[in-house]
């Protein structure tokens, strides 16, 4: 049997110093820990990597911890707009939404996208009308709304300034959450899940739904889900150049992935990380900020949790 496994992220970043007490680290590792064994459980029983990348999104988005679906920030206008995709590397199938509200589990429309329509990409009241057509159930605003967050953008709302989750200034917390897995048969899948930027305007859409810039897989080379400041990855199509660097230069999973993130990344000026997998089963998580939110298990019996470096 080939080596399977998965990883999670729940953003790149750390709190702001003082907001992090030991109980709160302790729910993030929990909630961490719950999405990493659950998706886990799925390709231990054969199941399938795009399985296990969505169940682990889907449990990250029902914890107000992570900006994705419960917990997503708030826009310039004080809603919630939510971007999310899915990309099976088999297929090379993929589906994603972008700035979507009242979604309980953007992952699940964005896997809804993949499955039962023609179309990759769907966005705003379009995306909300596809929405009903799969049955999706719309949450009231009080369901995603969550004191520290709606502080956040207190702080900020009458000025032109969109912040990172939790951020202060330079190296905030982004709290993005994604997935990448490797299944018994080898294929890789890859999903991502986010809430944006606190007081963002003007339909702005970040890497997470972009194919290539935030979420990307392909069993030729890698699965790869980002967290960053979008602007930059999506100008260094970030997933995609980790699989680029893999098919097209002969590196592995891990050289690709560090050059992607402490070196073209940086050229930028872009701060984050990544999680990536390859078809072989090997994990690579790089990060060029003090934290990243993150965890791990391979069936060659690795298994890893951390926040910080
Ligand atoms: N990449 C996300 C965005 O720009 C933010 C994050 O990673 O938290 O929308």
């Amino acid at each position: 049997m080939k080596t399977y496994g998965i990883a999670i992220h729940g953003g790149a970043g750390t709190l702001v110093k003082g907001l992090m007490t030991p109980k709160l680290e302790s729910q993030y590792l929990k909630a961490l820990k719950k999405a990493r064994n659950e998706g886990y459980k799925i390709l231990e029983n054969g199941g399938s990597s795009v399985d296990a990348v969505e169940k682990a999104v889907v449990l990250l988005e029902n914890t107000p911890l992570f900006n994705a679906g419960k917990g997503s920030v708030f826009t310039a206008e004080g809603t919630h707009e939510m971007d999310a995709a899915i990309m099976d590397g088999t297929t090379l199938n993929a589906g994603a939404v972008s700035l979507v509200t009242g979604i309980k589990n953007p992952v699940v429309l964005a896997r809804d996208v993949m499955d039962n329509s023609y179309h990759v990409f769907l966005a705003g009241e379009g995306a909300m009308q596809f929405a009903r057509t799969q049955g999706h159930i719309l949450e009231t605003p009080d369901y995603f709304y969550d004191e520290v967050r709606y502080q956040q953008w207190q702080g900020i709302k009458d000025s032109e300034t969109f912040q990172l989750d939790h951020s202060v200034k330079k190296d905030g917390k982004f709290g993005t959450v994604g997935a990448v897995a490797c299944d018994q048969n080898g294929h890789v899948a890859a999903a991502t899940s986010t809430g944006g930027m606190t007081n963002k305007k003007w339909g702005r859409v970040g890497d997470s739904p972009m194919i290539g810039a935030g979420n990307y897989a392909n069993n030729k080379t890698c699965a790869v889900s980002c967290t960053g400041s979008g602007e930059f990855f999506i100008r260094g199509v970030v997933a995609y150049d980790v699989s680029c660097l893999m098919e097209f230069k002969g590196m592995t999973l891990k050289q690709a992935a560090d050059e992607v993130i402490h070196k073209r990344i940086l050229e930028i000026k872009g701060d984050g990380g990544l999680i990536a997998i390859d078809a072989n089963g090997n994990i690579s998580m790089p990060f060029n900020t003090e934290g990243m939110y993150r965890a791990s298990q391979s069936s060659n019996g690795e298994k890893t949790i951390g926040i910080y470096k």
